[in-house]
């Protein structure tokens, strides 16, 4: 599989930049589905993280330990309770739960159904087998 480089359209800025050969292998060995949607400095930006130490008032905004930021799986935007490492894959917490072990997977199982037993309606019910779908999708 060959990539070249493409010019892509920041939605933050409107400012072309460049999704590198190199990057779109990335993305397609991640398995990304999704282009990158902002340009370097607007994603630094966004989710806080400066790319040199101390970037000033941004980051200082930032005092709480959740970070925002992309999930990597589905695209979404979603907030971590950690800063992500540049470069490593984030995810939300829906793509999170359907990648963890079998035994989490199970409490939530477990919780779902008693939810479902209490009776709390029809869209409790329906949220319940949603959950159980995530929870026991198999691992990728
Ligand atoms: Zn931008
Ligand atoms: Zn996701």
């Amino acid at each position: 599989m060959e990539f070249l480089d493409r010019l892509l359209t920041c939605a933050d800025c409107g400012g072309e930049f460049i999704f590198t050969a190199g990057e779109q292998l990335f993305f397609f060995d991640k398995q990304f589905k999704n282009d990158p949607k902002r340009c370097k400095p607007c994603k630094c930006k966004r989710s806080g993280i400066g790319l040199k130490a101390g970037t000033g008032p941004a980051a200082a905004g930032l005092s709480r330990t959740e970070t925002r930021t992309e999930c990597s799986a589905c695209g979404i935007e979603t907030t971590v309770p950690f800063k992500p490492t540049q470069g490593r894959p984030v995810l939300c917490r829906q793509c999170f739960q359907s990648k963890r072990a079998p035994t989490t997977g199970a409490l939530v199982t477990a919780a779902a159904t008693a939810d479902m037993v209490a009776g709390t309606g029809a869209e409790h019910s329906a949220v319940g087998a949603e959950l159980m779908v995530a929870a026991q999708a198999p691992q990728a």
